[in-house]
């Protein structure tokens, strides 16, 4: 299906948790901050994504808070599980992965974005406030290990990460995996003063890159190969581009479905009536006329 502006609905995000065993301070928790405590069950889940898949939907990604820390993860993926879906991955911190990378892969998990600022273990423990680099670089090894390839970093571009890129791109090279460039979106005034414009990265990165592509399914985004890494970049600030382009729909943890990142005013309750053993498939629809992008240009 597509949405009033022609844009195709592909892929769902879903939140399964508020919860987090990181505190890093820009953090937008998917654009969620509900407090409310009522999560959807593995089931619950599993009957949403079966719904959204009649609308078109054909890759999801699961984050959070930090989906490692619900134990029922294993049965959450089984559930999403459907032959009509071509990708699941997984957004997480790494802390949790190295035990729980195999389990999530025999369960039908396809591959894993690890989300690592700096490779600085003194750093990344401020960025964190508490996390260890040393356990993180444990569970991206096992990861690689089960095949939850290919494995992306997330890199946020903050004023006080920049010079974290260059051996963050060193690390992402030996271990072969994808950079995944993100720009950061401030959620308040204090904050404003660690954004960094990525274009001047990207430009940067497009000099020294030996082959470019366009992805034209995911926002037209471009991917760089830099002496043998890939490296891509999610610039949603501003960005017209990347919201004329954007095929997602999110689902948050507590059973609304959100048709934008950027906007909580416009969530449509989902899991009440499912509850109440009632059809969704009008809901879905609804949430999918409801898009608009949040940044239309002038
Ligand atoms: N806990 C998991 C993790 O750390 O990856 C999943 C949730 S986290 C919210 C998902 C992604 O959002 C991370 O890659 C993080 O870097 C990114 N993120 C968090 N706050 C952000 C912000 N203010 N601007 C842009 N990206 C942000």
């Amino acid at each position: 299906m597509r949405d009033p502006f022609n844009r195709e609905i592909r892929s769902l995000g879903i939140s399964i948790t508020p919860h987090c065993n990181l505190k890093c301070f820009y953090c937008h928790r998917e654009g969620h901050n509900c407090n409310s405590n009522s999560l959807m069950t593995p089931e619950e889940i599993g009957k949403i994504v079966k719904s959204t898949l009649k609308f078109g939907v054909k890759k999801i990604k699961i984050s959070g808070g930090e989906p490692l820390l619900r134990p029922d993860l294993v049965d959450i993926i089984e559930n999403i599980s459907d032959i009509r879906i071509k990708d699941i991955s997984l957004t997480t911190n790494g802390i949790l992965l190295e035990n729980y990378a195999e389990k999530l892969k025999n369960a039908g998990l396809n591959r894993v974005n690890v989300s690592m600022d700096t490779i600085d273990p003194v750093k990344y423990k401020n960025i964190t406030y508490c996390g260890d680099i040393k356990i993180v670089k444990a569970g991206i090894e096992r990861a690689l290990d089960v095949g939850l390839t290919p494995l992306k970093i997330n890199y946020l571009a903050m004023k006080n990460t920049i010079e974290d890129l260059d051996p963050l791109m060193d690390y992402c090279r030996d271990i072969d995996a994808i950079l995944q460039i993100i720009e950061f979106i401030p959620l308040n005034e204090n904050l404003k003063k660690y954004y960094v414009d990525i274009t001047t990265i990207e430009n940067e990165i497009a000099k020294k890159s030996d082959k470019v592509i366009t992805r034209k399914l995911m926002q037209n985004r471009k991917k760089y190969y830099v002496d043998g890494l890939e490296v891509e970049f999610v610039r949603p600030m501003d960005n017209t581009e990347f919201c004329n382009n954007c095929t997602r729909i999110r689902l948050t943890y507590d059973g609304f479905l959100k048709p934008c990142l950027l906007r909580e005013d416009n969530l449509i309750d989902v899991i009440s009536p499912l509850r109440d053993g009632k059809n969704i498939d009008d809901l879905i629809y609804k949430a999918i006329l409801n898009r608009e992008p949040y940044f239309k240009g002038k």
